[in-house]
C-alpha cells in the first residue's frame, strides 16, 4: 500500500520522503550507538560519524566500509587505552557504532544520489531550453528575414525589378555563395537570366549560350518543386549547370495559381550545404515573389491600359502629353532638336456615313497600323483622338521628318480596305502637318498647335499630302489650336 503510494508520486515528493527517512534513519541509529555510553566514547562515536558522513558524500567506493572498519578499530582501541567497560560493553559499542556507519553511509549516498540526479535533471531541463530557445531565435530569424524579403519586392512594380531585387533579398537572407534568377516568357516558356550574383562573367556566358530554350527541360519548373543537388561534381543537373563543378544547389519555381514567373537558383560552395529548414525558407520566399510578380503583373497591364487605345492598340492622348513634355524637357536640356506629326484621315465622315460606324472602326484600325509598321525605330505613334494621329521622332529636324510623314502617307495611300459589305475595296487618304523643336515652338502646346496649323494647310491646300509648319509661315493662319 505504502509503496503503491510512493510509486504514484511525482519526483519531487519522492525525493523529499527519501531524503527524510535517511535524516531519521540515521538520527535513530547515532541515538542507538551513543545509548548509556560514556561521554568520552559517545564523542567519539559521533566524530568518527560525522567523518563517514562526510567521506561518503564524496566517495561511494567499497573504502567507505573499509574507513569504517578503521574507525571501529580506533573506537576499540581508544576504548581500551581509557579502560572503558569491559570487553562485552566494548563489543556492544562496536557493534552499534557499525550499525550507526552503516546507516550513515546508505544516508550520504541516498543524499549524494539525490542530488547528482538533481543536478542530471536540471542539466537535460536547461540543454532542452537552450535548443529550444535556439529554434525559436532560428525561427524568429528566418521570419524576420522572410519579412525583409516580403518589404524588398512588396514595393516594386515591375516584373523585372521583382525579380532583381528578390535575388537580392535572398543572397542576403540565406547567405549563398553564388545564385540565379530567370524569368519565364509568357507561352514559349523560354527562360532568360535577369540577375546573378558570385558567378564569374565566363560562367555566365556559358550559361547564357546553354540557357533553357523551354520551362519543361527544367526540373523545377517541370514539377514545380524546388531541386536540391547535394553535390554539383557528382550528382545529376541541369544543362544550364553544366559548367558548375563543386558545391551544392536549390533551384525553386516561381509560381502563382498556373502561373510560372521564373526559377530562383542558390548555390553554396560547399556539399549538402542546404537544410531542410533552410528550404522550406527558400519555399516560403519563392511563394512570396510569385504573389509580388502577379501584383506588379497586373501593375503593368493597368498602367498600360491607362495609355493605350483600346480601338488602335496605339498609345493614347495621355501618354502623348506626357511624352511630349518629357520630350521638350530632354531637348533643350541637351539642346537637340526633335519633330512633332499630326495626322488626320481624309474624309473619314464618309466611311461613317456610307458603311456604318464598324466599317469606320476597321479604317482607324487598318490606318494605325499602317502608320505603326512606317514608323523608325525610335518614334512612336498615337492616337490623338477621333481620326487623328500623331508621331513623335526624337532627335529628328523638320527635313527628315517630311520623309517620314512622307513614308507614311504613301504607306496609307496603298492600302485596300475589303469588307464582305463592299462591292470595291476602299482607298483611304491622310494629310500630314509637321511642327519641329526649337524652330517652330520651344513649348509643348505650341508645338501641338504649329502641327495642327500645318496640318490645316494640307487639308486646305487638296489633302492627302505633308506640310511642315516653317513653309507655311509666309501664309495667313486662319485657325488656332484651342490649347494655343
Ligand atoms: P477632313 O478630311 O476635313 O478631316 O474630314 P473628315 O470627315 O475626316 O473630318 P470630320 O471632323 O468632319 O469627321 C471626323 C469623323 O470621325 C466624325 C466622327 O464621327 C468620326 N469618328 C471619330 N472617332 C471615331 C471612332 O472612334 N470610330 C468611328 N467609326 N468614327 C469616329
Ligand atoms: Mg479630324
Ligand atoms: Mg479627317
Amino acid at each position: 500500500m505504502i509503496r503503491k503510494r510512493f510509486r504514484k508520486m511525482n519526483e519531487l515528493d519522492k525525493v523529499t520522503w527519501e531524503v527524510a527517512g535517511a535524516i531519521a534513519l540515521a538520527f535513530v541509529a547515532l541515538f542507538i550507538a551513543t545509548f548509556r555510553v560514556s561521554n568520552f566514547t559517545s564523542l567519539f562515536v559521533i566524530l568518527f560519524s560525522a567523518i563517514i558522513v562526510s567521506f561518503s558524500v564524496i566517495s561511494q567506493s567499497w573504502t567507505r566500509y573499509f574507513l569504517l572498519a578503521v574507525l571501529a578499530g580506533i573506537l576499540w582501541l581508544l576504548m581500551i587505552l581509557r579502560n572503558d567497560g569491559d570487553g562485552l560493553y566494548r563489543l556492544l559499542v562496536i557493534a552499534r557504532f557499525l550499525l550507526t556507519g552503516v546507516c550513515f553511509v546508505y544516508f550520504s549516498t541516498v543524499v549524494t544520489q539525490i542530488s547528482q540526479r538533481s543536478y542530471i535533471a536540471v542539466e537535460k531541463i536547461s540543454k532542452e531550453r537552450e535548443e529550444t530557445l535556439k529554434k525559436s531565435q532560428e525561427l524568429v530569424g528566418r521570419l524576420s528575414a522572410l519579412i525583409v524579403v516580403i518589404t524588398a519586392i512588396s514595393t516594386k512594380a515591375t516584373l523585372k525589378d521583382v525579380l532583381t531585387e528578390g535575388l537580392k533579398a535572398a543572397r542576403e537572407a540565406l547567405g549563398a555563395d553564388s545564385g540565379l534568377i530567370y524569368s519565364v516568357r509568357g507561352e514559349s516558356g523560354e527562360m532568360s537570366i535577369v540577375g546573378s550574383f558570385g558567378y564569374s562573367e565566363e560562367m555566365l556566358r556559358k550559361m547564357k549560350e546553354k540557357g533553357i530554350k523551354d520551362s519543361s527541360s527544367c526540373l523545377a519548373c517541370a514539377r514545380r518543386e524546388p531541386i536540391v543537388v547535394d553535390d554539383l561534381l557528382a550528382d545529376d543537373k541541369c544543362q544550364s549547370l553544366a559548367g558548375v563543378e563543386s558545391g551544392s544547389s536549390v533551384c525553386a519555381p516561381i509560381i502563382s495559381g498556373d502561373t510560372l514567373w521564373g526559377v530562383l537558383h542558390l548555390r553554396r560552395q560547399e556539399d549538402a550545404a542546404f537544410s531542410k529548414e533552410e528550404i522550406q525558407f527558400v519555399l516560403a520566399m519563392t511563394y512570396q515573389f510569385g504573389l509580388a510578380m502577379e501584383r506588379a503583373s497586373l501593375f503593368e497591364q493597368v498602367s498600360m491600359l491607362a495609355i493605350t487605345d483600346s480601338l488602335t492598340g496605339l498609345y493614347n492622348y495621355r501618354k502623348l502629353e506626357r511624352d511630349l513634355q518629357g520630350e521638350v524637357v530632354r531637348s533643350k536640356r541637351y539642346n537637340h532638336p526633335f519633330s512633332f506629326i499630326m495626322a488626320d484621315i481624309d474624309d473619314f465622315k464618309k466611311f461613317n456615313d456610307l458603311y456604318g460606324h464598324p466599317l469606320g472602326d476597321e479604317v482607324l484600325r487598318r490606318v494605325a497600323e499602317a502608320i505603326e509598321g512606317s514608323r523608325r525605330e525610335a518614334d512612336r505613334v498615337y492616337r490623338y483622338g477621333g481620326e487623328e494621329f500623331c508621331v513623335l521622332l526624337p532627335e529628328t529636324g523638320w527635313v527628315e521628318a517630311v520623309d517620314v510623314a512622307e513614308r507614311i502617307r504613301t504607306a496609307i495611300e496603298s492600302l485596300t480596305i475589303k469588307a464582305k459589305s463592299l462591292r470595291k475595296p476602299l482607298k483611304v487618304t491622310l494629310s500630314l502637318g509637321i511642327a519641329s523643336f526649337p524652330d517652330d515652338s520651344e513649348e509643348k502646346s505650341g508645338i501641338i498647335a504649329s502641327a495642327d496649323a500645318a496640318l490645316y494647310v494640307a487639308k486646305e491646300s487638296g489633302k492627302n499630302r505633308v506640310v511642315a509648319f516653317c513653309e507655311t509661315k509666309e501664309r495667313p493662319l486662319r485657325r488656332a489650336h484651342p490649347d494655343a
